[in-house]
């Protein structure tokens, strides 16, 4: 599956020139590209401040692209990790909350990957 991550408030909290990646970031990447899944990285914010988060937090081997946050990327997520509901509901995905605070204990990211799960499980069913 491509799965799109928001940058601002999702992957990321910033305040001025200081930066905080959420925790469970490249862990939760790392997981999702042994998987098999292709991992984007967009942003309304622009295609330079989505590189310069891969860069500055080594996310380079699992990230395939970064994309100004367009619909007209080229490319149609199957699902996108996104803070704003609007956009979860219209790509579908896993709306996580808004990450507004360093916050060492925050676990959002990890959802996506029991989401993923429990849809692996249902389709192994039906
Ligand atoms: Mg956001």
């Amino acid at each position: 599956m491509r799965i799109f991550f928001d940058v601002d408030n999702t992957l990321l909290y910033s305040s001025g020139s200081t930066w905080n990646l959420r925790p469970g970031a490249q862990e939760v990447m790392a997981v999702l590209k042994e998987h098999g899944h292709d991992l984007y990285i967009w942003s309304a914010t622009g295609l330079l401040h989505c590189q310069r988060l891969v860069r500055r937090y080594n996310l380079e081997p699992f990230v395939t692209a970064c994309f100004d946050k367009d619909p007209a990327c080229g490319l149609t997520p199957d699902i996108i990790v996104d803070d704003d509901w609007y956009l979860v509901e219209k790509y579908s995905g896993v709306c996580v909350a808004a990450y507004r605070r360093p916050d060492p204990e925050d676990r959002e990211l990890f959802r996506i990957l029991e989401v993923l799960e429990a849809w692996n499980e249902l389709k192994s069913r039906s």
